[in-house]
């Protein structure tokens, strides 16, 4: 087992190991002040690893509830959120019971959420199933929720109590979903380890994602504990981001994944960067490639002017200007400030889009 400490208001501890699921009630249980866990999980994982959780909080004399929601970011609302008050509320929970969220990142954001704000705030154990959940948004405290407006637009920074990683759920997660998440891997290598990024490029993800998984959480870890609430160096994390929110948003949030469109939105940045002569040339094409190799997609059709408009609607956007994210070399990033006009100039520079 693999185990990290995260320091921050309030310290957890994030473990990793194969098979960590069957018995997760021995680690929840001593972590617990009441009774009462409710698990909360969507259509598709609850199926699947619903039973094994519950049966291992059981075997530790939790009373253990379930909320299932129907699987999708569509579920990502506040009327969901609602009816998990609800029947937190009408299963007697208190201060003192518990949440596990047990999911990817949709079931992570909202389970979280539901545990920052019910009786203003009760404990929460993240147990994500998908890559992008694992590497990516189980670390860092970040839960919300989207609206008509735009995704994650509203929520709360919320530690969980734990969160638990079972590299063994991957097995069961399709292709396509595995893609998703290695895109955030890849940008991990882009933003902060080049020896990451080269590992990578030499080996296949899928042989050695349990080390994969814990050097992605320790860069996540070691950014959030520096910079908890997003003044500074945790801005790094969005590399690809300014760009991929909007191009997710241009297609209405179906027919991309999120780590598509953030791949897309690291390479237009980098042939950005790099005709400006800020990058070393070649690195576009090592990102590129490598996208490729885990089946991603490098470039978009939606036009410029519609992806740089669409990044002041982002919520990290302020006023007139934005911070992008840039790399000089691989593993390297740093933030940049630009105006509206400039950023679709600066984009257009290295663009074969329009
Ligand atoms: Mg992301």
């Amino acid at each position: 087992m693999k185990k990290l400490n995260v320091n921050s208001d309030r310290s957890y501890e994030i473990l990793i190991d194969r098979g960590i699921l069957n018995h997760c009630g021995e680690y929840i249980r001593p972590l617990m002040r009441g009774n009462k866990a409710m698990i909360i999980s969507d259509t598709n994982v609850f199926p699947i690893y619903g039973g094994i959780v519950k049966s291992s909080l059981e075997a530790q004399g939790v009373e253990v509830y379930s909320h299932i929601f129907p699987a999708g970011e569509g579920s990502k609302s506040l009327s969901s959120i609602s009816k998990m008050y609800s029947d937190l509320a009408d299963s007697g929970f208190s201060r003192k019971d518990i949440i596990i969220a047990l999911g990817g990142g949709v079931t992570g954001d909202m389970a979280g959420f539901a545990a920052a704000t019910y009786q203003r705030g009760i404990d929460f154990v993240q147990i994500p199933t998908s890559l992008l959940a694992q590497v990516d948004s189980s670390v860092g405290a970040k839960t919300g929720v989207d609206i008509s407006q735009g995704k994650n637009l509203v929520g709360a920074f919320w530690q969980p109590s734990a969160v638990l990683i079972d590299p063994d759920t991957l097995n069961t997660l399709s292709p396509h979903f595995f893609s998703d998440g290695m895109a955030e891997v890849i940008k991990y290598g882009c933003i902060k380890s080049k020896e990451l990024f080269a590992r990578l490029e030499r080996e296949n993800a899928a042989d050695i994602i349990d080390e994969i998984i814990y050097d992605c959480v320790v860069i996540k870890r070691d950014v959030v504990q520096r910079d908890e609430h997003e003044a500074g160096e945790r801005m790094l994390l969005n590399f690809g981001h300014t760009l991929g929110h909007s191009i997710e948003k241009a297609y209405s949030y179906t027919g991309i994944t999120h780590g598509e469109a953030v791949g897309i939105g690291m390479v237009m940045m980098t042939n950005a960067s790099e005709s400006a002569g800020i990058t070393q040339a070649g690195t576009a094409q090592r990102i590129s490639s490598l996208l490729k190799k885990y089946s991603l997609p490098c470039c978009d059709s939606t036009p410029l002017k519609t992806i740089t408009d669409g990044a002041f609607g982002d919520k990290k956007a302020s006023g007139d200007s934005l911070n992008v994210v840039l790399i000089d070399k691989i593993g390297s990033s740093f933030t940049k400030k630009l105006r509206k006009d400039e950023l679709y100039s600066f984009i257009k520079g290295g663009c074969k889009n329009d």
